[in-house]
């Protein structure tokens, strides 16, 4: 069984041919000598290094499709006709769905409560975060979630200042992100900022503590898509050498005057910036936790590590424990804002349901010897209500909330694009409205199901929140919803009462990998006993 071919998919823009195609090697049964294209080896004969990546650059984000022997649809989740946990069962009027609480808490000495059990991912210095970065950022202010600002905001703003010693004195870009975000942050959720190898080296902590209030800091060990740090595209030969200058590693070289003149020619038309590779050290991670707490004065520290094996895992687990880290995210391989290696990102890894499992064994081999489990967060491809629930309830009791990346992502596109058809404004492509949002009607009152409630909640502020904050806020109201209802089934009430009974695997596998019962040995000693009695 193939499970993924490769030389042909839409995240490079190529594709064959033929309809027949060897599944190992992905090129066609009969490959022609005169095939005008357009396979990933035909595109590569000539664009080269360019067909590394999903593109366009800026304006996609890209999830790998390869499928894994085992996933989270191998999970089914058990509802019950009796019982109820966190809620007072004798109350029929009481223990209704709209009744669950889905406040999720994380972190050690300064917790932090989100409406949901659901961060962002971390958007960084893509194309695609920056221009949507106002709409995500007040849509999880609003909806009491926190959010992750990614790698290099400051390294590649455009207008960074820095000291003699290369130190940060001001990023306009960052400032802007923080305090779009702060501007409308409630009582519940957070702001983390992500720091990676040029960002510590340019006091990225320092500044965003002391001068922008921040009060979270992620310290970051690879991620899902990627285990290379953070890239992005330029076209642009001058501010390739910029970032060349600020220390980034830039290929090809723009400073290389071969390459100036294939650029010149036209040959070359983009450059990359790379980020270093961290190489990570426990006594330096013990190191960097405590200055950052006691010297910058950080309220909160989490990791992002990767889809790394067992020994990286196990490191994340224990140092984070030892060095009292409040959060720990676990993220799977599979999706970014696209600028990560294609085969990249469907062939590395441990994929994100195997990985959970072994997080979650390690985390109870800790907790056994009585060690402090940091709250942990899983990120990997998840998108919908039942994700939150398998990954809360297999984790159970460790794990606290989900990440997700693309999925909260395509909100903000689509309320942007709505709030371009409709006003003009925003970052938004669309000229008009599409059939498949004017069937709903053609005023932002009539599409928006929580457009009157928000309205009525902020007043008159309300015109200052973009359509694709409000579109963020809808999907995350309807997570919220099909989540409540699905902890209602299992007759769970609150998030802290799930537990991994309340998950059953549908295949044999699944079972061995996670621990958790096959559908059909579950529950049976009690079944035995009722049929016996
Ligand atoms: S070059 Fe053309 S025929 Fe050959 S594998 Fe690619 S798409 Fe198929």
């Amino acid at each position: 069984m193939n499970l993924r071919r490769p030389n042909a998919n839409e995240a490079t823009g190529t594709r064959n041919r033929s309809k027949d195609v060897a599944q190992n090697s992905g090129i066609c049964t009969v490959c022609r000598e005169d095939c005008t294209g357009f396979c990933e080896i035909f595109l590569s004969s000539f664009r080269g290094r360019e067909a590394i990546y999903p593109g366009p650059f800026g304006e996609i984000t890209a999830g790998a499709d390869k499928q894994y022997p085992v996933d989270y649809s191998h999970l089914n989740i058990l509802g019950y006709a009796l019982g109820a946990k966190a809620i007072d069962e004798s109350n029929p009027d009481k223990a209704i769905f709209p009744e669950v609480d889905t406040t999720a808490v994380y972190g050690h000495l300064y917790p932090v409560r989100m409406k949901m059990p659901l961060f962002t991912g971390a958007l960084g210095s893509t194309d695609i975060a920056r221009k949507h970065w106002e709409s995500i950022s007040i849509g999880a202010a609003i909806a009491g979630i926190s959010v992750v600002v990614g790698e290099n905001v400051c390294g590649v703003d455009p207008e960074l200042q820095v000291n003699d010693k290369g130190k940060i004195i001001k990023s306009p870009e960052m400032e802007r992100r923080i305090k779009i975000y702060k501007r409308w942050q409630e009582e519940y959720g957070d702001i983390i900022v992500q720091l990676n190898v040029e960002d510590t080296r340019l006091g990225v902590a320092e500044y965003v503590v002391e001068k922008l209030g921040v009060e979270s800091i992620e310290l970051k060990w690879g991620q899902g898509a990627k285990s290379i740090g953070g890239e992005i595209k330029i076209k642009d030969i001058e501010r390739a050498k910029e970032l060349q200058k600020r220390g980034y590693i830039v290929v090809p070289n723009p400073s290389d005057p071969i390459v100036q003149e294939a650029y010149k020619k036209g040959s070359i038309r983009e450059f990359e910036r790379h980020s270093r590779l961290g190489f990570i050290d426990e006594e330096e991670f013990m190191k960097t936790v405590e200055y950052l707490r006691r010297s910058v004065g950080v309220k909160r520290i989490s990791l992002k590590t990767g889809a790394y094996g067992p020994r990286e895992l196990a490191m994340a687990i224990k140092w984070s424990s030892n060095a009292r880290v409040d959060l720990v995210t676990i993220d799977g391989s599979g999706g970014g804002t696209g600028m990560s290696p294609w085969r990249m990102m469907e062939e590395w890894g441990i994929p994100t349901f195997y990985l959970q499992c072994l997080a979650f064994e390690f985390a109870q081999k800790l907790a056994k010897k009585n060690k402090w489990i940091p709250d942990l967060a899983m990120a990997g491809g998840f998108s919908t209500e039942d994700h939150i629930f398998k990954v809360l309830a297999m984790g159970s009791p460790y794990f606290k909330a989900v990440c997700m990346g693309r999925a909260l992502m395509i909100p903000a596109f689509v309320g942007d694009n709505i709030q371009k058809a409709l006003t003009g404004r925003g970052p938004g492509r669309w000229e008009s409205l599409p059939m498949t949002v004017s069937k709903y009607g053609t005023k932002p009152e009539e599409i928006f199901t929580t457009f009157i409630t928000l309205k009525e909640k902020y007043g008159k502020e309300f015109e200052e929140i973009p359509f694709g904050a409000i579109a963020l806020y809808t999907f995350v109201d309807k997570l919220k919803t099909g989540l409540s209802q699905l902890m209602a089934g299992a007759r769970s009430f609150r998030l802290d009462s799930l537990s991994r009974n309340d998950l059953v695997c549908l295949t044999e596998e699944a079972s061995k990998i996670s621990g958790i019962s096959y559908v059909m040995d579950v529950q049976r000693e009690e079944a035995e006993k009722i049929l016996n009695s």
